[in-house]
């Protein structure tokens, strides 16, 4: 099958966890079927769009393991959305509107007062040739509007199944505002068809312009393409994720310290019936994800499920994979990431962690173990270690003092680590040395 897809954010915003999902559902839908994948920036807006949005969503999408392999911007197409515009002006599918914000609010009310629904009377078909010109002398601009043929449109769609969109309970839609710009519809399928994107996936919101578009392909001689919708992802309070209400970004998990393959799975897995868990790359998730397998209810973000997915990719990190990035904070050392990465929750507690292992160490020493630790600091057997140290040293202290389980293993940790939890004692100790230990026993 010959696949090319997109993904077509607004650059009004950083991306968040609900843009990764069609971003990278787009992507694993790419990979298995050895697709294109291009970037759109919807950047017709001109009034909220940025440059510099647009470059930081690029950035976000190739912090996620993105390359695409086309990017366009839509405000650099606008000769081609010209194009279309005649081309349905001259087929009487787009038609000018002179009523203004308050004459369409009139018309609402008086509607919704008849107990009808708030649908575009279509008085604008009426206008002669005459009426244009006497409201053009006035100084009114058309918006124009594309007159639905009224039909049920259906579609397979990828993840929902059978849809009908009913277009003749829609109004006619405006695709171009009085000041000529276009909105999101036209230049959507305009891009479409030159691009020759043959699968659209894209969020639920979209199934009645889903309706619309299909309507506006027909229009323009194409053939639609296949659409997929898939549900929303909603952040923990159950709400839709936004660019303006502050939502956690996608930089914000980066700068975080958070895996972008543990932000990428919780992004596309909830909500499916593939569960939460390590993969080894997008291309793995890609392998499994059929997006039949997207479920039909909702899917909302658990931050202590992605915290729980971070630690596990970190806990299974090799050295080799991690050593560039230790290096980077300063670190190195395989014995000590081996012992460390057991404690992560994020990459960059590491840098707290090492502490246990270069020092300083603020010892806890309870005024009822001092006895126990100097024994402690005698039975410390003399160097070289092994990995037996541990066992030999506690063993002996076990039968010197009857001490075992939480009363034996305790007092040592908070003397060599100054803390409760942390990492395997018996790695750590020859990691540490003998000087040191006895140091922090003392
Ligand atoms: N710019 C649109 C959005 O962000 C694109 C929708 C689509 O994929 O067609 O909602």
């Amino acid at each position: 099958m010959n696949v090319t897809v997109r993904w077509a954010p607004s650059p009004t915003g950083r991306i968040h966890l609900g843009n990764a999902r069609p971003a990278l559902l787009n992507y694993f839908f790419a990979r298995r079927h050895g697709g294109r994948y291009v970037l759109r920036m919807d950047d017709t807006d001109l009034a909220r769009s940025t440059r510099a949005f647009a470059d930081g969503i690029e950035e976000d999408l190739a912090w996620l393991g993105v390359v695409p392999d086309l990017l366009v911007r839509q405000s650099e197409r606008t000769d081609l959305y010209d194009a279309a515009r005649d081309r349905l002006i001259a087929s009487g599918r787009l038609y000018p509107c002179y009523e203004t914000e308050e004459e369409l609010d009139r018309k609402r009310a008086r509607a919704r007062l008849l107990g009808k629904p708030p649908i575009y009377d279509r008085a604008a078909l009426d206008l002669t040739a005459e009426d244009k010109t006497r409201l053009e002398a006035e100084g009114r601009r058309p918006h124009w509007r594309f007159r639905l043929d009224g039909l049920a449109v259906q579609f397979d769609d990828l993840i929902k199944g059978k849809q009908t969109v009913n277009t003749n309970a829609m109004s006619d839609p405006v695709l171009i505002r009085a000041d000529g710009s276009y909105l999101y519809t036209l230049p959507s399928v305009v891009d479409d068809i030159e691009l020759g994107i043959t699968h659209v996936i894209r969020g639920e919101d979209h199934v009645s312009n889903t309706g619309t578009q299909v309507e506006i392909f027909e229009a323009l001689g194409s053939a639609a393409p296949i659409f997929g919708h898939h549900n929303l992802l909603a952040d923990a309070q159950g709400q839709g994720f936004s660019k303006r209400l502050g939502s956690q970004s996608i930089a914000d998990f980066r700068h975080d310290g958070y895996e972008p393959l543990a932000v990428a799975i919780v992004a596309t897995l909830t909500g499916t019936s593939l569960s939460v868990e390590p993969y080894e790359s997008l291309e793995a998730i890609a392998e499994k994800l059929d997006l039949s397998m997207i479920s039909h209810g909702a899917a909302r973000f658990d931050p202590a499920e992605l915290n729980g997915l971070n630690a596990r990719l970190l806990h299974n990190m090799s050295y080799e994979q991690a050593a560039p990035r230790l290096s980077a904070l300063g670190l190195e050392g395989e014995a000590t990431w081996l012992l460390l990465r057991e404690n992560l929750v994020k990459f960059p507690d590491i840098v707290e962690w090492s502490k246990l292992v270069t020092g300083p160490v603020e010892p806890v020493i309870a005024a009822e173990d001092r006895e126990f630790l100097a024994l402690a600091r005698a039975l410390l057997p003399p160097e070289p270690w092994d990995d037996t140290i541990w066992s030999q040293w506690t063993e002996a202290l076990k039968a010197a003092t009857g001490r075992k389980g939480k009363a034996l293993y305790l007092p040592l940790r908070l003397a060599l680590t100054g803390r409760h939890d942390g990492p395997e004692l018996r790695s750590l100790l020859v990691l540490l040395g003998r000087k040191v230990c006895l140091d922090r026993l003392s």
